[in-house]
């Protein structure tokens, strides 16, 4: 029979309750170790000032006996000067909790290592020069908030980076715009469980958390700073921030459908909308939908109970999608479906006020009042914030990147939409992801 392992009061207490769990934001220092045979891993966390340790934190995958002297290390070393902390042994950890099983004492016991692992990278950064962040510096800067960009920022963030993520527009991106009345049915764990406005509040939540720094602005300019490692961040109030590695996660926006009349109406509010608009701006109005596919149909269920009314439109002979789905939208109240027909213009003094449409089964010129026009065209990837940067751009538009999302330009990565024509919520989560451990390990690495 296997004898039960004996633990004190004290190992106890520690795990129950560990002191000093998580990460500092912008730590001075990290250390981390680990034993291959048991699987433990530690991570400590410093901030130092004047030589003395004046916070420290843990993060530890393991056992009882892992846990309680990762806890017990934290509070034995905090408030020493670093030479002191040095001094402290695996068996003063071991003593200071009142020991601990033989069996335990090599293999999990390894806090101690952790704590040296931390002191000699603060001394070793010291060394080389490594410098303290200023107000508006950064370890990295996200532009851009949709999903990949939140989840680049809080991964990030979460790995203890001093992380700042810029938005021009609305918080949580094409996410945030979309129908607010539908559930996601394709994000693996959250498949049905969850609207567009709910992951939108979760991600920013998760940020707000991870203490990422929000700024809403829009980034009109990067730079790479001739002398240093920082890459400089202009926005169109004036205002400077510099980041050692730049994350940008600027997506999608509309491709002109060629409309006579579109680009004076898609300015100022008049009347000409796309597929990424909030549907509260179409409140109460009359407004003709053109387009095809998923995009034109789901805009169409999307908008009603919402608008007046809605004609919805397209050149081709169908919408494209299964029958199931017409079948909903033709139960749409005041909805008027106009196949064969295309758009040629749109007419108004400063609002759209007219359609001018052309139905080809008939081969007619039909005109329709309308106040808004939600054109369904194709996105394109949002290069403008990179454009004098220099980085590589493939044939479809796509900035380029590596299996890391990193871009040509050290230091510049690419996610989400800007990058990728895989157009999924969960593979734009996914690319945040891969930056925030990219990063980390570059720095550790440093
Ligand atoms: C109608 C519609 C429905 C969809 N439905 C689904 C679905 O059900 N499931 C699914 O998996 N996927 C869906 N998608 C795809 C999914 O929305 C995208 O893959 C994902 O939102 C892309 O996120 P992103 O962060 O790359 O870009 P975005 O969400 O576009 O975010 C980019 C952000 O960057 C900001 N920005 C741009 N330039 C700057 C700048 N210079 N400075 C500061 N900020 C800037 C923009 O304002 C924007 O908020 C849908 C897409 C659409 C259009």
């Amino acid at each position: 029979m296997v004898e039960p392992i004996e633990y004190s009061e004290k190992v106890k207490d520690h795990f129950r309750n560990p002191r000093n769990v998580g990460v500092i934001k912008d730590a001075d220092a990290i250390g981390q170790v680990g034993n291959p045979v048991c699987g433990d891993l530690m991570e400590i966390q410093l901030r130092v000032e004047d030589n003395i340790i004046k916070d420290i934190k843990f993060r530890t995958f393991g056992c009882a006996s892992a846990i309680a002297t990762s806890s017990m290390v934290t509070e034995m070393a905090k408030g020493m000067t670093l030479e002191d902390a040095l001094e402290i042994t695996r068996s003063d950890v071991a003593d200071d909790l009142g020991g601990l099983p033989q069996i335990k004492m090599h293999c999990s016991n390894l806090a101690a290592d952790a704590l040296h692992a931390a002191i000699q990278d603060y001394m070793d950064k010291q060394k080389s020069g490594v410098q303290k962040l200023d107000e508006n510096e950064y370890e990295v800067a996200v532009v851009g908030s949709g999903a990949a960009g939140l989840s680049a920022a809080t991964v990030s963030a979460y790995m203890g980076l001093k992380t700042v993520i810029f938005e021009s527009g609305t918080w949580g991106g094409i996410l945030n715009k979309m129908c607010s009345a539908r559930l996601i049915e394709n994000y693996p764990g959250l498949t049905g469980k969850m609207s567009p406005a709910g992951l939108t509040k979760t991600l920013l939540e998760d940020a707000e958390k991870q203490e990422v720094d929000r700024k809403e602005e829009d980034v009109s300019s990067i730079d790479i700073e001739q002398e240093g490692d920082f890459k400089v961040l202009t926005t169109e109030v004036g205002n400077e921030y510099k980041a050692r590695f730049v994350v940008l996660a600027t997506g999608s926006i509309p491709v002109e459908s060629g409309v006579v009349g579109e680009e004076k109406f898609a300015q100022n509010e008049g009347g000409v909308y796309y597929l990424s608009t909030d549907p509260s701006k179409l409140a109460d109005k009359r407004v003709l939908i053109y387009g095809k596919g998923y995009n034109a149909v789901s805009t169409a269920e999307c908008l009603s109970g919402i608008v007046d009314s809605i004609t919805l439109v397209t050149e081709e002979s169908s919408f494209g999608v299964p029958e199931k789905v017409m079948d909903k939208v033709k139960k749409i109240e005041a909805l008027k479906i106009m196949t064969s027909t295309n758009l040629l213009e749109l007419q108004g003094a400063n609002k759209v006020e007219k359609a001018i449409l052309q139905d080809n089964t008939e081969d007619e010129k039909l005109e329709i009042y309308v106040d808004a026009v939600v054109l369904v065209s194709d996105l394109k990837p949002d290069i403008k914030a990179a454009e004098h940067l220099g980085v590589e751009i493939d044939e479809s538009g796509f900035v380029k990147t590596d299996k890391h999302q990193r871009t040509n330009v050290d230091g510049v990565y690419a996610v989400g939409n800007v990058a990728s024509d895989v157009d999924l919520l969960i593979v734009a989560a996914a690319h945040g992801a891969i930056v925030g451990h990219d990063v980390y390990n570059r720095l550790k690495a440093q």
